[in-house]
C-alpha cells in the first residue's frame, strides 16, 4: 500500500529458479525519516536565538564599555557561540543532503580551478604553520557534479589534513583516471589513524580525540558531510592510514561522471 517500504532479497539458483524474501522496514524507514525531521527542526529553531545572541555579543565586545576582567570570558563566550553557529550549520546541511534532490544544479565542473581555489584556503588556513601543499591533476578535467558540494568535499578533506598533520608537513591532492574510474586522494604524512577507528570515521560526531578535534574547531560532523556529498555524485570514500606515517582519503569516481576536453581544444 502507499507509504509501505519493502525490500527485496533475490537468490538465483543455478537452475534458473529465484528465491524471493520481501521484508516490510516500513517501520525502520519511518523512524528514520522521524529522525531526520527532528534534527533539521532542532537545528533550525536554535539558529535564531543563537544569531540573536551572537550578534548582541558582537556587539558589545566592539564597543569597549566593558573592564579588563571581562575580556577573558567574552573572548570564551563568543567562540563558543560561534562553536555552536558552526554545529548548527554542519547539522542543516547533513539534512540537506539526506532530502534535498541529487540532481539539482548539476553541471560539468573544472576541477583543476577548483583544486586551486581550494588549496589557496588551505594555505590561508595553515598560516604561520606553513604547511607544504601539491596538486598533481591534469588540465582540462571536469566532473558532472554539484560545484558548492564538490567544493565542500574535497576542502574539508584538506582541512583535515592540515588540522591533524604538524606544521611544516605536506598536503598532497593528487588526481588519476583509468577507464572505470577517477580517483582524487587528499593524502597527509600526518599523524596518521589506528586501523579500528577506520571502518566508524564517517559516522556523525565520531572523532578519534574529541578533545583535540575541539582544539581544532572541528564539529565531528566533517567526513559524515563528505560521505553524503560523495555517495550523490555516485563516488565511494575509502580510507587508508598509517600512525605516524600519514592518511589518504580517496574520492573514486564512476568514469561516466568524468569529461576530459584535452586543453588544445579549450577556446584561447
Ligand atoms: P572533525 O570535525 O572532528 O575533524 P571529521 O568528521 O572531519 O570531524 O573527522 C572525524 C575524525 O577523524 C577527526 O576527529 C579525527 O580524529 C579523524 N581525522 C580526520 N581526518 C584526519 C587526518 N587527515 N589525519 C588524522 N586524523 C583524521
Amino acid at each position: 500500500h502507499e507509504g509501505q517500504h519493502l525490500q527485496f532479497f533475490i537468490h538465483p539458483f543455478g537452475d534458473g529458479d529465484r528465491l524471493i524474501i520481501a521484508r516490510d522496514v516500513t517501520r525502520v524507514a519511518n523512524l528514520e525519516r522521524m529522525r531526520q525531521d527532528f534534527v533539521a527542526n532542532v537545528s533550525h529553531e536554535l539558529r535564531t536565538p543563537l544569531t540573536v545572541l551572537s550578534g548582541y555579543l558582537e556587539t558589545l565586545a566592539d564597543t569597549g564599555v566593558l573592564p579588563e576582567r571581562w575580556d577573558k570570558p567574552m573572548g570564551q563566550m563568543l567562540e563558543q557561540t560561534s562553536r555552536m553557529n558552526r554545529l548548527i550549520n554542519d547539522l542543516l546541511t547533513l539534512s540537506r543532503l539526506e532530502t534535498d534532490d541529487r540532481d539539482f544544479g548539476q553541471r560539468p565542473v573544472p576541477l583543476l580551478p577548483l583544486l586551486e581555489q581550494i588549496v589557496a584556503e588551505g594555505r590561508a588556513l595553515s598560516g604561520e604553520r606553513g604547511h607544504e601543499f601539491l596538486i598533481n591533476c591534469g588540465e582540462g578535467i571536469e566532473i558532472m557534479g554539484q560545484e558548492d558540494e564538490l567544493r565542500s568535499a574535497i576542502a574539508n578533506l584538506v582541512y583535515n589534513a592540515v588540522n591533524y598533520t604538524p606544521d611544516g608537513k605536506k598536503v598532497s591532492i593528487l588526481v588519476n583516471s583509468d577507464p572505470h574510474e577517477l580517483v582524487l586522494k587528499v593524502k597527509d604524512n600526518g599523524e596518521g589513524i589506528e586501523s579500528r577507528h577506520i571502518p566508524r570515521l564517517t559516522e556523525r560526531f565520531y572523532r578519534v580525540d574529541a578533545g583535540r578535534s575541539r582544539e581544532t574547531g572541528g564539529t565531528g560532523l566533517g567526513l559524515a558531510i563528505v560521505k553524503h556529498i560523495l555517495l550523490r555524485h555516485d563516488a565511494d570514500l575509502k580510507i587508508r592510514s598509517k600512525v605516524g606515517k600519514g592518511s589518504t582519503f580517496s574520492c573514486h569516481f564512476p568514469i561516466k561522471r568524468v569529461i576530459q576536453s584535452s586543453p588544445e581544444q579549450q577556446p584561447s
